[in-house]
């Protein structure tokens, strides 16, 4: 069985681009550049723009609960 790949649907807060993105496992993505608008958007609420802007939030910070 091959390893599971998550990927977050982020939405950029600036122009509402939904970009699906792979959601790394044992690392934040603190910021990443939108296809819509080309703006780098970086997270500031949270650990990272999946737990801020995305449709569900990362590993890493599931397991910190
Ligand atoms: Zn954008
Ligand atoms: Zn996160």
């Amino acid at each position: 069985m091959s390893e599971q790949q998550l990927i977050g649907n982020v939405t950029c807060p600036k122009c509402k681009h939904v970009q699906p993105m792979k959601i790394p496992t044992n690392s934040c993505r603190a910021f990443y550049k939108c296809e819509g608008c080309e703006e780098v958007i970086s997270a500031e609420k949270s650990c990272c723009v999946f737990c801020d802007y995305g449709d569900r939030p990362c590993p890493v910070s599931s397991e910190h609960k």
